[in-house]
């Protein structure tokens, strides 16, 4: 809050004590959505990932980021018991983690962060992790697990939402990285509001055959999962929500990034699904608008610059 100091005179012309007055609201109209990335422990290059999320969030003009890294793997158990992100602090709660299981205590506090009404966003590898955290795999809906691990959920030709029960079907995977086309399933959803129904993503892994709970489950867009590319012959979801407690959970398994290759990172589509998803996290709603130069149904758009 800004202030502006006055002064009041008597009758007599006498200067009082300065009175304070507000100047216009306590908070700015629109403001900047707190975003908590946590990184420290991934089977990704997330000392280069992570610069570029953040970058990609604080250029779009409607987050701060902080960023909480964890101990490195086999640390021990006291630098673990200092790691204790204050989730309050923030609207939304990125991850870009996958790696040892955080402490109970941080468990807890995600998922009661999540359950009042706190935003999580969950980028590729991300979805590989906690296989054994019942509350995470409630989050995320689907992950990286074995055939066994739950349901699979794909859509058919039709549109029609196919569930396979756990034990039947391929387990977690993707073929070589290609450029792919994402289809969306929900134009109307604030994420995907205004894309073209269908557009190129730049070369990355597709990921296939996610396992989990799949409870309440949205899916905003899919991809197809060809045969001669290592894949399904099936359309695998690539962009969904799921509502948690008062919170809301949005994942892309978009977003594969190796050695100094981000092409994945890069393109312009993914890079709109990921400021637009973890705003709708934070807020339930979106405000950033898609870049002119966005994908089309035949042409990878892709940006190179930090922070774009
Ligand atoms: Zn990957």
């Amino acid at each position: 809050m800004t202030t502006i100091r006055t002064f009041a005179a008597c009758a007599a012309g006498l200067l009082l004590a300065p009175v304070i007055l507000a100047e216009g609201p306590a908070r700015a109209e629109d403001p900047k959505i707190r975003v908590l990335i946590i990184d420290g422990q991934n089977n990704h290059n997330w000392k280069d990932t992570t610069p570029i999320l953040k970058a990609d969030l604080e250029h779009s003009g409607r987050f701060t980021v902080d960023v909480a890294t964890t101990p490195p793997r086999k640390a021990a158990k006291a630098e673990w018991d200092s790691f204790k992100p204050d989730f309050s602090h923030y609207d939304v709660i990125m991850s870009n983690y996958n790696g040892e299981p955080w402490p109970a205590p941080v468990q807890k506090g995600l998922e009661a962060y999540v359950a009042k009404g706190g935003g999580l966003a969950i980028v590729h590898a991300a979805n590989n992790a906690f296989e054994n955290w019942p509350a995470y795999n409630q989050m995320i809906g689907l992950g990286w697990r074995g055939p066994g691990f739950g349901e699979r959920v794909t859509i058919d030709d039709e549109g029609k939402i196919v569930r396979t029960p756990k034990g039947k079907g391929p387990g977690s995977g993707h073929g070589p990285p290609h450029a792919y086309v994402i289809k969306i399933r929900d134009a109307e959803h604030p994420i995907t509001r205004g894309m073209p129904p269908e557009w190129m993503h730049a070369k990355d892994e597709l990921y296939h055959g996610q396992r989990g709970p799949a409870e309440h489950m949205h899916i905003l867009a899919s991809a197809y999962s060809d045969k001669t590319r290592g894949g399904t012959g099936t359309n695998e979801p690539m962009i969904w929500v799921i509502p948690y407690g008062k919170g809301r959970v949005f994942t892309t398994v978009m977003g594969h990034a190796m050695g100094n290759d981000a092409t994945a990172m890069h393109c312009i589509g993914f890079k709109s699904v990921v400021l637009r998803g973890t705003e709708w996290a934070a807020t339930g709603k979106v405000t950033i608008p898609l870049p002119a130069n966005f994908p089309t149904a035949t042409s990878v758009r892709r940006d190179d610059a930090p922070g774009n």
